[in-house]
């Protein structure tokens, strides 16, 4: 895996936590041996970002429309989905006297519903993926709105960087080593995880919904398999990289892991007060 890699944080680099709502969901639905007679709530959230090159928004969670985006969805996943809109990202900035202006770009962990869906909240600003997941956007793939958003500006981005923690290609987005992309097809084609590394050492990552729960890494139990049927483009794909993020757990057990559905991982991330 070679010696941590190394980085160059500014010290105003600050990272938010924005939970947007939840999905009532069971300990089952999220892991494999989990019970069914345990209720979670899964968080809906976005992560935010500030750096002195560009601030970013790491997937927007519930976005203002979400009542009516949801409509969209497949009957049958709105039958067994309930949630519960608390406060969008861009009230939660805008509450935090922040102006989405300065907003540099929307990084998405991948383009499932509850991670886009306050896109529409932040009108001109760029929206980043990979070119696998501008594919699975523009097909339509499953776990998106049926009605896809329109005047969205999607930039793609590439792998140029080496490797990084065990992961075979990476992006470091600011050449400074705080905010760092994986590419992990397999819940998407293309999914990734976002590492932040802060100028006091703290190690974050945000691994999107490679588990939708700690217990994926922690108990190393993946999804239950038909939920992985539905759920993922590749499940095969999806556990390699699942594997390859136990190992770097296990090397790295001060590295904070931030499941997007895991409301313990957001817990250890501070959440937005005014700015
Ligand atoms: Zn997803
Ligand atoms: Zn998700």
């Amino acid at each position: 895996m070679g010696p941590l890699p190394s980085a160059t944080p500014p010290k105003k680099m600050a990272v938010f936590a924005l939970v947007t709502g939840v999905t009532h969901r069971s300990a089952a639905f999220g892991y494999r041996g989990g019970s069914f007679f345990e209720r979670r709530d899964f968080a809906m959230a976005g992560t935010f970002v500030k750096h002195p090159q560009g601030d970013l928004l790491i997937d927007t969670g519930f976005g203002r429309n979400i009542n009516e985006q949801f409509r969209s969805m497949p009957l049958l996943f709105r039958a067994v989905t309930f949630y519960q809109l608390w406060q969008p990202a861009v009230d939660q900035l805008e509450a935090a006297g922040y102006d989405q202006k300065s907003l540099h770009a929307i990084l998405l962990t991948h383009a499932h519903w509850d991670h886009m869906s306050g896109l529409p909240d932040f009108p001109g600003v760029p929206v980043w993926v990979t070119p696998q997941e501008r594919k699975f956007i523009s097909k339509g793939g499953s776990g998106q709105f049926g009605k896809p958003f329109t005047g969205i500006r999607y930039e793609e981005y590439g792998f140029e960087g080496g490797p990084y923690l065990g992961f075979p290609r990476s992006f470091d987005v600011y050449g400074d080593g705080a905010i760092v992309v994986v590419p992990v097809p397999g819940h998407t084609p293309g999914s990734v995880i976002i590492f932040l590394t802060l100028h006091s050492g703290t190690r974050y990552a945000l691994v999107g919904d490679l588990v939708w729960q700690l217990e994926g890494i922690t108990l190393r139990e993946e999804r239950p398999r038909i939920i992985r049927k539905f759920a993922d483009s590749d499940a095969e794909g999806n556990r390699e990289s699942l594997l390859r993020m136990i190992a770097l757990k296990e090397r790295l057990p001060e590295l904070i892991i931030i499941p997007a559905h895991d409301m313990r991982g957001f817990a250890e991330v501070p959440a937005l007060s005014a700015l």
